[in-house]
């Protein structure tokens, strides 16, 4: 097994830290269905990491041949808010506080990058993983202009953790946030948690594909 010593391990949130795509899934298919639009939930999951407008303009592309106006975007994004919601609070991924434990105990410092833009986050990062994650290690949609798949983000979270991209790995769960990692240049861990080809995640790039947060665990038990 490689031996990885980086320094700081940057997790994106959603399908990695909880386990929310599911609700988030059954959200987009739900409030583009209510538009007479076809949006399966594994399409959702390809599009995983982008922000709300950049979905909605990229189905109205591929459906409607233009992108969506400001308000169809409006509309969709704030539908599909909705019926998240009714889904309740994003529940732990299993096993993850296990790994973030070990990265903490090996003295490695931990950081989150995601494109979610709720209000909440902190609140419900620090309730189910209490004092792991701290805001000022934290990118999320309201600090980025441009989402996943552009480094962007990425290069925010290096850069707020004062580390260069050789100093770091990200765990991603999504083809365009491990696109938005290498680009980067950062070493990236894929783990397969949703519903996605496991292919799908070696094709965008990922130097690591595991199959769970418990193979995750045992990669990092062994490589550390
Ligand atoms: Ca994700």
């Amino acid at each position: 097994m490689q031996k990885i010593s980086p320094k700081v391990f940057l997790f994106d949130m959603d399908g990695v830290i909880f386990d929310s795509m599911p609700a988030h899934a059954r959200s987009w298919h739900l409030a583009f269905k209510d538009e007479g639009i076809e949006f399966s939930e594994y399409a959702v999951y390809l599009q995983e990491g982008a922000t709300g407008s950049k979905t909605v303009n990229d189905v109205f592309m591929a459906q409607k041949g233009r992108v969506a106006t400001q308000e169809e975007i409006d509309r969709i994004y704030a539908r599909k808010c909705s019926y998240f919601e009714k889904c309740g609070e994003p529940k732990p991924m299993p096993v993850m506080d296990k790994v973030l434990n070990l990265l903490l105990a090996n003295g490695k410092t931990i950081g989150l990058v995601t494109g979610s833009g709720q209000k909440s986050l902190f609140t419900t990062l620090n309730k189910y993983y209490p004092g792991i994650f701290i805001p000022e290690r934290m990118v999320t949609a309201f600090d980025v202009k441009k989402g996943k798949p552009d480094p962007e983000p990425y290069l925010m979270g290096l850069q707020k953790c004062g580390v260069s991209a050789g100093e770091a790995v990200v765990v991603e769960n999504a083809p365009m946030g491990v696109q938005a990692a290498k680009a980067a240049g950062i070493f990236t861990i894929a783990v397969n948690t949703g519903i996605l080809d496991r292919q799908c995640l070696i094709d965008a790039g990922a130097d690591v594909v595991l199959d769970s947060v418990s193979a995750l665990l045992e990669y990092l038990s062994e490589s550390l």
